[in-house]
This record gives structure tokens, sequence and C-alpha cells, in this order.
């Protein structure tokens, strides 16, 4: 195999470290401890995966963590009030609520309800439309994952061709618009795309978040592309096992790509890391003291 392998394992770690040594310089300097708030509703047993690896390695960075089970009958209603209840709370100063949710309608007006100071997932409109007009806000974090692997990789973005396979609002559309404000030229290519392999065989960047098996194969890339694997896959194996793999076919691409994230190992471990870095830059925000980890 000739393609390097991007370890975001390593990188997360290292963006955790980070985060844990500003988080102990805040507290030294302005006696402030972040405080992460996790809203779960419903008992979707991945979910509650995730939930509990977020307050592990919130607590491991040094910062408050607040958990909210909800039943799966929570009300709207109910549910906008946590979120208002949390938004009033000042030793919370990051919200997430954990998606999907049992009613998918619920989303956008949930989403939307929390202060956009506090929206670490940057899910919120104001935290969109601040990403689509290049201002400064909360990015959301996969994506926001990718870029620092794309840029510890490639260095300077500027002028780089990159395609992003998939549009939706938490991974495609944000990773595009972050490549955009780089300076790459962006191809976004989704379910209706016409010759898709000629889009992604122009991209000296290729970031696959479709969520479809081992779709991209050797005659999807051209040589020296540098390739983003986001997505999560559990394929069936014979006797009742199952594996990850992610939306990259690894053997076929190994020969010609120049590096690629594996799965897992990847960008999963970026997702966290990032909401992390959201939830002190968030604080940061909300005393308006400066970042100090730069965007
Ligand atoms: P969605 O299902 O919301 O979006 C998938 C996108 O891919 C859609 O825009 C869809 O097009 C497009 N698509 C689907 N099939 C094809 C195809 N055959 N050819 C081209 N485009 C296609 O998924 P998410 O964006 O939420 O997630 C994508 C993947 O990333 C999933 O595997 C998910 O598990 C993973 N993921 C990983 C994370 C991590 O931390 N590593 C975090 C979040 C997601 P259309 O819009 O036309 O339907």
């Amino acid at each position: 195999m000739s393609a390097t392998l991007i370890d975001g394992k390593a990188f997360a770690a290292g963006v955790r470290e980070k985060v844990a040594n500003a988080t102990a310089a805040l507290k030294a300097s302005h006696d402030i401890t972040p405080g992460l708030a996790v809203v779960l509703v419903g008992d979707d047993p991945a979910s509650e995966i995730y939930v509990r690896n977020k307050k592990k390695m919130t607590e491991e960075v040094g910062m408050q963590s607040f958990d909210y089970h909800l039943p799966a009958s929570t009300t709207r209603e109910e549910l906008l009030a946590k979120v208002d209840e949390l938004n009033s709370n000042p030793e919370v100063n990051g919200i997430l609520v954990q998606l999907p949710l049992p009613n998918k309608d619920d989303e956008n007006i949930v989403i939307n309800a929390i202060d956009p100071e506090k929206d670490v997932d940057g899910f919120h409109v104001i935290n969109s439309g601040k990403l689509a007009t290049g201002q400064d806000g909360l990015v959301p974090c996969t994506p926001l994952g990718c870029l620092m692997l794309l840029k510890d990789t490639l260095g300077d973005l500027s002028g780089k061709h990159a395609v992003v396979i998939g549009r939706s609002n938490i991974v495609g559309k944000p990773m595009s618009q972050l490549l955009l404000n780089e300076s790459c030229t962006v191809t976004t290519v989704h379910s209706r795309t016409r010759h898709i392999k000629e889009e992604t065989k122009r991209a000296d960047i290729l970031v696959a978040a479709a969520g479809k098996p081992e779709m991209v194969e050797a005659d999807w890339i051209k040589p020296g592309v540098v390739i983003i694997d986001v997505g999560i896959n559990r394929i069936a194996l014979p006797e009742g096992k199952s594996k990850l793999v992610g939306d990259v076919n690894m053997e076929e691409v190994a020969e010609t790509a120049a590096a690629i994230t594996p799965v897992p190992g990847g960008v999963g471990p970026m997702t966290i890391a990032c909401l992390l870095h959201n939830t002190l830059k968030a604080t940061c925000i909300q005393h308006q003291i400066p970042f100090p980890l730069g965007a």
C-alpha cells in the first residue's frame, strides 16, 4: 500500500490535550470552568454510546458535564422548556441536543431554540449563516475535524480542487463551505449527480460522506488524491459477525491515493475532540475572552 494513513485518533488526542491545557489556564486566570450539557431523548442505543463517550471525554479535559436523558414521550414543548432552562444557566456554555430526535419534525425547531452562542454543534441557522458568509462562528464538529486533518496533511489548501460526496446539513454542506472558505474550488456531488466518477476523478481532495459502504473504488480517483472518509457503515460478515467500513474501498484506492483516513480511527475521534474545542470556544465567546486555540 502506498497511501499514507492519516491517524485521526492520534491527532484528536492532540486536540483534546490542547483543549485540556487551555481549560486549565481559563480556570486559573478567570475562575471559569466550561460546561457542556447533552440532551438525549429516547432510547436509541447508538446515541446512548455517543453520549457516554462525550461525558467521559468532557470530564477528562476538565470541563463540567451535564446530562439529561428524557423519555421518548417528551413533547416538543417540554424539550423547548429544557433548552430554555439551559440557555439561561450560566454554568452551561455548550448545549448539544443529540440527533436524531424521535420526532424528526422537532429537530430544526429545537436546534434553532438553542442560544447561538451555546450551539456547540454549529447547526443553528445563525451559525450556518456565519459559515456561509465567511464570518467567525461555531462550526459543525465533523467537518471542522476533517478540515483540521486536511490542513495538517496538505498545509495550504488554496487552489485545490475539492469534491465532497454528500450534501447533508451536518456534514456535506458545511464541509463544502469550509473548503470554499479555504479558497478551494469545490464540487458537491449527491445522489442525483450524473456521471459522479467524472467529478470525483478531478479531485485533489475527496471527502466522502454518503453513508454508502465502500462506494468509492479505484476508478473514482486520480493519483495523489487525499481522501477523507467520513462514512461509518456496519456491514455483516459470516457467522453473525459484523465490521465497520467507510464510504471508500480502502484496498482499491490504496495504490493510487496519496493519503487516506482509516475507518475506524480517522474522522470519528475528531468529532468529539472538535465538540470540546467548540465548547471552549463558546465559553470564550460568552465571556468575551480571546479564544486561545485559533478559529
Ligand atoms: P445523510 O444520509 O444525511 O446524507 C448523505 C448524503 O449522501 C446525501 O446528501 C445523499 O444525497 C448523498 N448520497 C447518498 N447516496 C449517494 C450516492 N450513491 N452517490 C452520491 N451521493 C449519495 O448522512 P450524513 O451526512 O449524516 O452522514 C454521512 C455518513 O457520515 C454516514 O455514514 C454517517 O454515519 C457518517 N458520519 C460520521 C460522523 C463521524 O463522526 N465520523 C459524523 C456524522 C456522520 P441526497 O442529498 O441526494 O439524498
